[in-house]
């Protein structure tokens, strides 16, 4: 069973009663829930606990680490976020949701600013599925439309994705690389874009689906590490003269 750890700051749950009213449990609640019921092993950890719950232990035992957060990027503990990058180099599985475009583990992990164009104006957004043969689409149909949601525009500052996997377009007119895959080391990342907190996008079935795809394709590989450094040679190296 893999295990999942869901991130997320929390503070629009407590101050929007908008957000709280789309998501009783919290937006890291509503995902680690779907997780559940389709068996995977969900557990939550938030900004306000110590560590903001990512202590040793729980990195350690995470397989695949899910990571929402918006309006506290600068409050996450940049010890905290060198761990995660070093779990992530190591082989574990990293997503990262919306606003997450910002949060200080993505921007270390591209190396660029990360930035976008945005507009919150009750959008329609249309996911289109860009890679159909990527694990991360199976069960989803030629695109996905999510009635209303914030625009996210290119230009987008990522380093080109390995793979890019859903294209969106939205009402107003822009384009957006909304579901994009990266290495790092031995992990694997996935950036995908819908999910602003006060619609209730985590509770659309194709979304999930999504999700759940980008988890079981994140896993770690079970494998020895690469070793680096000085090597002895494996065959007999020929005496030149
Ligand atoms: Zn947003």
């Amino acid at each position: 069973m893999l295990n999942v750890t869901v991130w997320n700051e929390n503070r629009h749950e407590q101050r929007n009663p908008v957000v709280r009213e789309v998501y009783p449990q919290g937006i890291h609640g509503a995902i680690a829930g779907f997780l559940q019921e389709a068996g995977f092993n969900a557990k939550t950890a938030t900004l306000d606990e110590p560590d903001h719950g990512l202590t040793d232990a729980v990195l350690e035992e995470t397989d695949v680490l899910i990571w929402w957060g918006h309006l506290a990027h600068d409050e996450v503990d940049d010890v905290v976020v060198k761990k995660v990058q070093q779990r992530v180099l190591d082989g574990m599985g990293l997503i990262v949701l919306h606003s997450g475009h910002f949060s200080k583990i993505f921007k270390t992990l591209m190396g660029t600013s990360c930035d976008l164009k945005w507009r919150e104006a009750d959008e329609k957004e249309r996911l289109w599925v860009a890679d159909p043969s990527h694990p991360i689409t199976e069960g989803i149909s030629e695109y996905i439309e999510l009635e209303r949601e914030e625009m996210y525009g290119e230009h987008f500052d990522i380093p080109a994705p390995d793979e890019l996997v859903f294209m969106s377009w939205f009402e107003g007119g822009e384009v957006f690389r909304s579901g994009c895959t990266y290495k790092r080391g031995n992990g694997k990342v996935f950036y995908f874009r819908p999910g602003h907190e006060t619609y209730p996008t985590y509770h659309n079935k194709d979304i999930q689906r999504v999700i759940m795809n980008g988890v079981k394709w994140a896993q770690p590989v079970d494998r020895k590490r690469p070793v680096y450094g000085n090597a002895t040679p494996l065959e007999r190296i020929a005496v030149k003269n």
